[in-house]
């Protein structure tokens, strides 16, 4: 017997044979069909789709054959891969490269054998489409024509299916780029939400902060209707820090903030600065006016060890007024009530 020589580019061959992601598959109806047609034409009981992997040859179709590998070096393949056209063995038992083969001296050996070729990437001769016989054969020209011809069309199947898999591939990675994607995007819109709210927010109360006030009041004077401004100031709060220390400073700040919110009804009430507040509101004088009162009212009656008040100083918008104009008046007015007593609220 001689066993069929190693190609020199057999390192290229398996490396293009490997690139097909064929080896070890499932039976494919495709490959299937075309060795019947292989056998059919022939007229011969059994045919492969033979691959010649390093150092086996594995069936992907087979027809009459019982094992789904067999060792290279017993391969009928091994010898066709080795060259362009069609290989015939019309009797294995007359050739000197099978005759001792145990596929031909064992139990319905092979006698007849013909092969064509099957080409990967590059070029590369991976493997065969076979046809054989227990008995001995010849072909006629037309169905030597047939073989090569079914064999370019199990050449075809092997790039469609490496392109196929490829595509899958390429569009399960984008699949995962795009939902990656949707992700950082979502994660990104909840943490320019937190910075929004982060930038607006005063950290202690947790009112609106003077940038969030400055930009409600601009949207109002820019957009027309009755508006009002008043700035709510902590009476005597220095005094409260001198004798109790800043962290109860700070408790009364959030204690003042929570009874003015809840008294504030549907204005914008923000920390302006240290120990003053200011709430913006859409309506009639009078309104805003009984609002304000609800609000001075609420932070006396706080239920606190040591009595908290707060004067206010309320403007309504005037035509005209840029945001320094109606603060600038709401400012005199929360000076008139300091001046007046505190605890109270004078207007503009
Ligand atoms: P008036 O009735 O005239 O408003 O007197 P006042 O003492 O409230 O006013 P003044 O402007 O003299 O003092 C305000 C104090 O508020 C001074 C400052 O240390 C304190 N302050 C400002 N921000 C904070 C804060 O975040 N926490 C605490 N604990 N104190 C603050
Ligand atoms: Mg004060
Ligand atoms: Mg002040």
């Amino acid at each position: 017997m001689q066993q069929a020589g190693t190609p020199d580019n057999e390192e290229q061959r398996l490396a293009a044979l490997q690139s097909l992601g064929i080896l070890d598959t499932e039976n494919e109806a495709r490959f299937d069909d075309l060795v019947a047609i292989a056998a059919a034409v022939c007229g011969v009981p059994m045919g492969a789709v033979t691959l010649v992997d390093a150092e086996r040859q594995w069936f992907k179709a087979r027809l009459g054959l019982q094992a789904s590998e067999a060792p290279r070096e017993f391969a009928f393949c091994g010898h066709a891969i080795l060259q362009q056209g069609v290989l015939v063995v019309p009797d294995a038992l007359q050739d000197e490269r099978f005759r001792d083969n145990p596929l031909v001296t064992g139990k319905d050996g092979i006698r007849f054998y013909a092969a064509a070729p099957l080409f990967g990437p590059e070029g590369m001769a991976v493997g065969a489409l076979c046809v054989m016989d227990r008995v001995p054969r010849h072909l006629a020209v037309y169905q030597l024509q047939a073989l090569e011809a079914l064999s370019r069309q199990v050449s075809a199947q092997f790039e469609l299916r490496r392109v196929t898999a490829e595509l899958q591939l390429q569009l399960a990675e984008r699949g995962w780029y795009e939902e990656r994607l949707r992700s950082l995007n979502a994660e990104l819109a909840l943490r320019n939400a937190a910075l929004d709210e982060q930038v607006r927010t005063d950290p202690l109360t947790r009112l609106a902060n003077r940038r969030a006030l400055g930009a409600a009041l601009a949207r109002a004077l820019s957009g027309g209707g009755r508006w009002c401004l008043a700035l709510l100031d902590i009476d005597h709060f220095k005094a409260i820090n001198d004798t109790h220390g800043h962290v109860v400073g700070d408790e009364v700040l959030v204690a003042v903030a929570t009874a003015l919110a809840g008294a504030a009804g549907d204005g914008v009430l923000s920390r302006y600065g240290g120990e003053e507040f200011a709430w913006l509101f859409e309506g009639t004088l009078e309104a805003a006016q009984a609002c304000c009162e609800r609000m001075r009212a609420a932070v006396a009656s706080m239920p606190q060890a040591r009595r908290v008040t707060v004067s206010a100083g309320l403007a309504a918008v005037q035509p005209g007024d840029r945001p320094a104009d109606v603060l600038a008046r709401a400012d005199r007015a929360l000076y008139a009530a300091k001046r007046g007593g505190r605890d109270r609220l004078e207007i503009a």
